[in-house]
Parts: structure tokens; C-alpha cells; sequence
């Protein structure tokens, strides 16, 4: 056979210049034979109809390491492991390939020393015209390397336990099913595999043809994801989490799919449980909602019913203090003074409490804010007499993220209590400062005054906490109330140091803009 080698005849076609085999019909079976021999990674050789080798290609020497001297005129069942030879397989195989013309397979086969590779082997008869066995050939291809690339691939898909992969036929029949498969779903792989994969949805789901419609899609567009219940084994139901991708072969026809599941329940039971969370506390915002406008009409009609008779009492007393004023006695002067001093304080109780309500409904919008500036407005609104009693220290670069009305009516509060809480007769001092602590500023207002006990250092910021009595420290009792839920609404915090008999410092931290 080597004889031939490397002795190809071509004729050269002279104008096109390629390379043309010659049609003489004795060259064919010359070339044939070249075209086996170079067949180096394919053992192809014959049999007789007894299944002895009658011919050896360097393909099958390479592979199986015999050289043609050695296995032409052998039994071709020395290929064949134990196991297969007591299962009788060389004679079924070759039977096969003569009943039917053809027997492919897959198996172990030996080599000359031994050992063991892994084949794909087609048998095809040999017959003459007029259908007589002349014997078989036989081409075997050493795919080791692929069924171990494949072995790994398996193991590896069925060392997943958290995800259900397993595979379909284009028409939906489960055709591979991994332990993660078996877990979730319960099913052997002895069990489902030839099933169809629509028996895992829900009678309803099946019914409205979903198990059909999810492979369209993902044999249309390459890809399907959602979500659903899925029935177990036992019938038990599981939320699970699909992808499904088509597999094509090599020319782009779709031979079946892909599937990865995963249950995801727990997740769901989870997003269902907040989601009634969700739905509660939107029940009470509703209510709150609605009590906060009963409130706001409450309160609507409190400053109006109140305040018109006040505005009377305070007018009409007016109006006989200055047309009558003379003609009155000294004491019914003082008295009526009284009256429009306590209707004025009443009017500023119900105006701070409007404003209070008002705090807790209304929109507050932050915005960077300088602080200096915020004190600067504040310090504005103190009485005039009292405003040199203020020693403002603030980095004129603090910005803090708040409501410039809001911080500056508080710092308002704060001053004016600083101011207004000293023994009587001494003169009052207010420092205001500020300070960057991490992510915040920390505004101070420190007086020397009075200061406040421990035991009431929490309840002042309460709506009508007051520590004293009216005459000596007018006041509504309201300021502080006001304070801590406008510095609230803003993201901020208020709290209070002081000392009884030396003074208390007022704190606000917001954060830094
Ligand atoms: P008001 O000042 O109108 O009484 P606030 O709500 O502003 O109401 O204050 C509540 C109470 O807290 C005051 O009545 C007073 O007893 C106490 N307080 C507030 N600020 C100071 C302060 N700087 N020093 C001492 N006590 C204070």
C-alpha cells in the first residue's frame, strides 16, 4: 500500500490553473486508497462476513497499535473489553449491521497494550450487486477526550443543588435531569426523563398552554425568563424562577433546551410579607391622613371661632381705653389693660398652636441652608433691646441640608428662651456657635441662667410643659414643641444640657449639606 504514496497523479487544467484528479476509474480506487491511509485520526479497515480484519489503515495502526502484519487475518472481538464479549457484543453488532446495513455505537475498546479508550464506531455491510455479504466495513474514531470533556460537564451541572438544569427535546420531553433537578422537584431522573416538562405547571397554567407558548418564545427570540408556581412530586406547589435558552446544532436548527430553575419561595413568601406591611401602613397613612385633615379643619375652625370674638374683645377694649380713657377711674384703666393683655396672649396661644399643627401636616422642602444665615435671620426677629445680648461664633462656610424657615424660627425659640430664662433683674447673654461632627453641624445656644432639671430635661419639649408660673416667664409653652418637631420634620435632632442655677445649652444637629 505505501508503494502508492506520494505518487498522486494530476493533470494541471492549463488555463485555470487548479489542481483536477484524473477520471480513469482505475486512479479512483488508487486515490481511495491514499484517502484512507491519510486518514490518520480514523481507524478504517475491513472484515470478512466472520468479522476478521482484512484490511489496516495507518488510522487504525495509530489508534490501536497493531500493525497491519499483526491483526490482518485476527478476530475483529479482540477490540472488545470483557464485559462485552461475555455480552456477546462483537456477533450482535456485526448481526445488526448486516440485518440492517448499518450499526453504530459507542463503547470502551482495547488497544494492543491493553488499554482502554473510548470509541464511536459505524459498522456498514458489504455487498455485492447481487446482495451477497462480502464482508464490513468498520471506522472507528477515538473520542475519549470528548466523553471525559463531557463526563466533567456532567458532573459538574450535577454538583449544582441549588439550581434545577436539566434539558428538553425540541418538543418539550425531558432528556437529562441533575441533582439539583431532583431536589427541588423531587422527580429520579429514572423517573422523568422521556416526560414531558409540562406536567410541572399548574393545571391551569397547562391549560392555558403556557408550557408551549415559554418554548416559543425562547426558540424565537433565544431566551426566556419569568416566573410561576410549579407543582412538586407530592403535589406540593413552589414559586419558581425559570431561564430557558434553545440549543441549536451546528447548522442552526434547534434540537431541544436548556433549563435552569430555581425555588424561590422563600424570596416571594418574603416580598409578600412586605408588600402587606406595605399595604397596612398604607392603610394608616390613609387614616392618619384622614385624621390629620379632621384636625386641620378642627384647627381651622378653633383660629377662626376663636380668634374673631378675641379680635372683638381686643378691639372693643381698645376703642374704650382710647375714646374713653380719660373719663375712666385709674383701676377700671388697669383692669381693662388686663383684658387686652390676656386676650393678646390668647391670641399668641392660638396662633402657636396653629402653627404647631401646622408643622406636622405640611410639605418642609430641605435645601442646602447656611447656618450663619439662619442665626443672622433669627437674631432679626429679638427684640432690639436684647440683641446685643447675642454673641453669634458660626463658620460662615456650614451649610447644613434643612428649611430656612424652619431652622430659623427654631433658632428664634432657642434664642429667646436663652434670653428669657434669667433670674429677674440680671442681664441676660446668649451664645450661639456651631460645630462640624462628622457628617453633621451642631448648632449651640448657651445661656447662663436659670438652667433646667435633670428630671425635666426631656418633658419641656412637650406641647404646654412649662416649668414656671406666667408672670414670671410669660410664654405659651409651646416654643420648645415647635422646635423639635420642625428640626425632626428636617432630619435633624434637638436636645438640651443644662445645669440648675448655671445655665443650659441648647443643641440642633442637621446634617451637612
Ligand atoms: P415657653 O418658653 O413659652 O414657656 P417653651 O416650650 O419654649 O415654652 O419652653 C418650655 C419650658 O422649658 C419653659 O417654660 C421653661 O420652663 C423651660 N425652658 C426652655 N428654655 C429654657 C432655658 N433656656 N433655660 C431654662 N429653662 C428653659
Amino acid at each position: 500500500m505505501s508503494s502508492a504514496q506520494g505518487k498522486t497523479e494530476v493533470i494541471r487544467a492549463p488555463q485555470a490553473g487548479t489542481a483536477v484528479l484524473t477520471p480513469n476509474p482505475l486512479q479512483s480506487e488508487r486515490v481511495f486508497r491514499l484517502l484512507v491511509e491519510s486518514l490518520s485520526d480514523y481507524a478504517l479497515f475491513l472484515l470478512t462476513p466472520d468479522g476478521v480484519v482484512a484490511s489496516w489503515n495507518p488510522g487504525a495502526e495509530r489508534m490501536k497499535r497493531y500493525k497491519p502484519a499483526e491483526i490482518i487475518g485476527r478476530h475483529f472481538s479482540i477490540f472488545y473489553v470483557p464485559g462485552d464479549l461475555e455480552a456477546r457484543k462483537p456477533e450482535n453488532e456485526l448481526r445488526m449491521a448486516r440485518e440492517t446495513g448499518r450499526h453504530e455505537d459507542e463503547g470502551w475498546r482495547l488497544r494492543k497494550d491493553g488499554t482502554r479508550f473510548w470509541a464511536n464506531v459505524v459498522i456498514t455491510a458489504i455487498r455485492d450487486t447481487d446482495g451477497q455479504l462480502l464482508g464490513f466495513g468498520k471506522i472507528t474514531r477515538d473520542v475519549t477526550d470528548r466523553r471525559e470533556a463531557e463526563l466533567r460537564y456532567r458532573l459538574l451541572i450535577d454538583g449544582v443543588t441549588d439550581y434545577a438544569i436539566y434539558s428538553l427535546d425540541r418538543h418539550g420531553n425531558i432528556t437529562s435531569w441533575n441533582s439539583g433537578a431532583q431536589r427541588i422537584k423531587k422527580y429520579s431522573a429514572e423517573e422523568i426523563i422521556g416526560k414531558h416538562f409540562s406536567q410541572f405547571y399548574t393545571k391551569e397554567d397547562a391549560e392555558a398552554g403556557l408550557p408551549a407558548k415559554v418554548l416559543h418564545t425562547a426558540a424565537t427570540t433565544g431566551h426566556f425568563e419569568g416566573e410561576g408556581w410549579r407543582i412538586r412530586k407530592d403535589g406540593s406547589k413552589f414559586w419558581s424562577s425559570v431561564v430557558i435558552t434553545p440549543i441549536r446544532d451546528e447548522a442552526g436548527e434547534l434540537v431541544g433546551f436548556s433549563k435552569i430553575t430555581r425555588d424561590v419561595t422563600d424570596r416571594m413568601k418574603l416580598l409578600e410579607k412586605i408588600q402587606h406591611h406595605a399595604d397596612e401602613l398604607e392603610i394608616r397613612v390613609a387614616e392618619r391622613e384622614r385624621t390629620n385633615a379632621e384636625l386641620e379643619a378642627f384647627s381651622y375652625s378653633v383660629s377662626h371661632d376663636l380668634r374673631s370674638p378675641l379680635r372683638a374683645i381686643e378691639g372693643f377694649t381698645d376703642i374704650v381705653l382710647t375714646d374713653y380713657g380719660s373719663q375712666l377711674p385709674e383701676p377700671v384703666l388697669g383692669l381693662l389693660q388686663n383684658v387686652v393683655q390676656s386676650a393678646t396672649r390668647m391670641n399668641r396661644l392660638v396662633e402657636d398652636l396653629l402653627n404647631y399643627g401646622r408643622l406636622g401636616r405640611i410639605e418642609i422642602e430641605s435645601a442646602p441652608v447656611s447656618v450663619a444665615a439662619a442665626v443672622k435671620a433669627a437674631c432679626e426677629q429679638i427684640d432690639e433691646n436684647l440683641r446685643d445680648e447675642i454673641k453669634s461664633a458660626v463658620d460662615p462656610s456650614f451649610q447644613v441640608s434643612a428649611n430656612l424657615a424652619t431652622l430659623t424660627q427654631s433658632l428664634f425659640n432657642l434664642i429667646a428662651n436663652g434670653l428669657k430664662f434669667y433670674p429677674p433683674g440680671q442681664k441676660p447673654h446668649v451664645d450661639v456657635s456651631a460645630s462640624r461632627e462628622k457628617g453633621d453641624i451642631v448648632v449651640r445656644i448657651k445661656d447662663e441662667g436659670i438652667g433646667i432639671e435633670p428630671q425635666h430635661l426631656e418633658r419641656i419639649f412637650q406641647v404646654f410643659e412649662r416649668l414656671h408660673g406666667d408672670q414670671l416667664y410669660p410664654g405659651t409653652g409651646i416654643g420648645l414643641a415647635i422646635v423639635k418637631r420642625g428640626i425632626n420634620r428636617i432630619g435633624g435632632k434637638v436636645w438640651v444640657e443644662s445645669k440648675p442655677g448655671k445655665g443650659s445649652s441648647f443643641f440642633i444637629s442637621l446634617p451637612a449639606a
